[in-house]
């Protein structure tokens, strides 16, 4: 890019002024405008952030454009063995890596470090496709005519991802995306942006040419939407909260964009009375309140039978006041949840733990558990993505699954039991992309297809070879070997 500004990538630490990366080179915004990200563990100030615009953002998807032609022309062996390299070398630099995660998340090392080994496997998968990239041949009704097919690269992507495991965010997408031949422009969370940069930055030393990965910093409704509405990009795949994806489906829509969304959850894990109930507990309490809550995955209801109620709460609450208060991603996002959290005590729940901010410092709030809200109630029905879960008693497994699926939501859900009968009838009846028995509202591996229904999603998976479809169009090729035969 003929910026006339480009330093050098800085591997290893947080610089003190996070840049795009476009083109292969690290610019400012163009309006010279910055974000202050602050640390969650204390407050204080970790970095300053491009604060990005259209003007940026041009010049980003101009870059991809550029680049995107000679990388779809390169062989998916190819693509797959620089990507593999890529991936190899963030195992490499993993506790650099996890180290930026945790600083700029507040989250603990060794989650972090967690993390980072699920955005290498992710890598290390996708990877493996550049050999086992399938299609299908098919049978025609015209003689001497074969008919099979192509994965296409769509061309420009726009990657943009939430903050609450931000080198997985970032895996998730960029490697199926460049391993299908697109280039993508990167819009990280506003709250995480040195390990996008850190993984963009990876991605140039491992051989992925300048112009193929671009990050470009800034707010969702500045650079985020003037990447939605640039009809420069052919796909827009959106991992955040609902709110945003209706906008952003609606916006790309209008333009015959294709659109992939992720979006948020409100999981229920269920606990029946022939449950292992101290095994139970234990799930809903790492559902719950890992990763302080903020998973689209998080079990923020907990749906016990009569019979084993009250064992289970006396558990769940002993086990959540032992926690300590986690960070949360900002001061807006622990205002906003405690808020929720005295709402709901003003409209009839009871608090049973946590519900207050600790003295400790940074932006922390207590694993916080509540009873007695009602299916309908505001915070039954909202995601809150911080550590805060609701307890509902019901009397059996149908009044259960009608709780469940009571719910604008149907990202995923669990139950404990010991009847396969009543797993499979909830495996059935469930609105959920993904289904748990025995264990907790948990993610995906790098190797299985990730989504939801209703305000959950799109119907698109991510992970996966499901993946793939995200990121490339089936062309159907016609081959007729012989016409003089036909
Ligand atoms: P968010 O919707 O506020 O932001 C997500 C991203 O979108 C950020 O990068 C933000 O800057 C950007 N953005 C915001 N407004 C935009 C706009 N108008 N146009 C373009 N981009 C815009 O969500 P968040 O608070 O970062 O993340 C929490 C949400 O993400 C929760 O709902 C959670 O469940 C969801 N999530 C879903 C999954 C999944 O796989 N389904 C995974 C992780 C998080």
């Amino acid at each position: 890019m003929g910026s006339g500004f480009s330093l050098t990538p800085v591997l290893g630490l947080i610089p003190d002024e996070n840049l795009n990366l476009i083109g292969g080179e690290t610019v400012p915004a163009l309006g010279g405008e910055w974000l202050e990200k602050l640390r969650p563990a204390d407050g204080s100030p970790l970095c300053r952030v491009a604060r990005s615009g259209p003007e940026d953002v041009e010049r980003a998807v101009a870059a991809a454009r550029a680049a995107q032609p000679e990388w779809a022309a390169r062989t998916p062996v190819e693509r797959g063995e620089i990507l593999r390299e890529l991936a190899l070398l963030l195992r490499d630099r993993r506790e650099e890596a996890s180290a930026i995660v945790a600083e700029e998340t507040g989250k603990a090392e060794e989650l972090a470090l967690g993390e980072t080994d699920a955005a290498v496997e992710m890598g290390l998968f996708v990877a493996g496709e550049g050999r086992r990239s399938y299609g299908r041949t098919m049978t025609a009704s015209m003689k001497h005519r074969t008919v099979l097919t192509l994965r296409q690269p769509l061309g420009t992507a726009a990657l943009i991802m939430s903050f609450n495991t931000p080198l997985p965010n970032v895996a998730w997408k960029a490697f199926p995306s460049a391993f299908c031949g697109n280039a993508s422009v990167v819009k990280p969370s506003e709250h995480t942006p040195a390990s996008a940069s850190f993984f963009a930055t990876l991605a140039l030393e491992a051989g992925v040419p300048p112009g193929v990965l671009n990050v470009v910093h800034g707010l969702g409704t500045e650079a985020g939407a003037a990447l939605v509405e640039h009809p420069g990009v052919d796909l827009v795949s959106f991992t955040g909260s609902a709110e945003t994806g209706r906008w952003i489906g609606g916006t790309a829509g209008r333009r015959l964009a294709k659109v992939c969304l992720e979006l948020g959850g409100k999981n229920a894990l269920v606990v029946c009375d022939d449950a292992d109930v101290e095994n139970a507990t234990r799930w809903a309490l790492a559902s719950a309140f890992s990763n302080s809550g903020q998973r689209c995955a998080a079990a923020s209801r907990i749906v016990v039978f009569d019979g084993v109620y009250d064992e289970l709460r006396e558990r769940l609450v002993a086990g959540a006041a032992a926690l300590p208060a986690e960070p949360v991603i900002s001061d807006a996002a622990r205002v906003r949840i405690l808020d929720a959290v005295e709402a709901a005590v003003e409209a009839g729940a009871t608090l049973l733990a946590g519900g207050a901010a600790p003295e400790e410092p940074g932006f922390r709030v207590a694993p916080t558990v509540l009873e007695g809200a009602a299916p309908g109630d505001e915070i039954s029905r909202t995601e809150l993505f911080g550590p805060v879960t609701l307890l509902y008693r019901v009397r059996d497994l149908e009044e259960a699954i009608a709780l469940v699926n009571d719910s604008p939501y149907g990202l995923t859900a669990a139950i404990h039991t010991a009847s396969v009968h009543r797993a499979m009838r909830f495996a059935e009846l469930v609105q959920a992309g993904v289904v748990v028995v025995n264990g907790g509202t948990h993610g995906s591996e790098p190797h299985m297809g990730f989504g939801g229904v209703k305000d959950s999603g799109t119907g698109w998976r991510e992970a996966g070879i499901e993946a793939l479809d995200v990121y490339s169009d089936w062309k159907i090729v016609n081959v007729i070997a012989d016409p003089a035969l036909t």
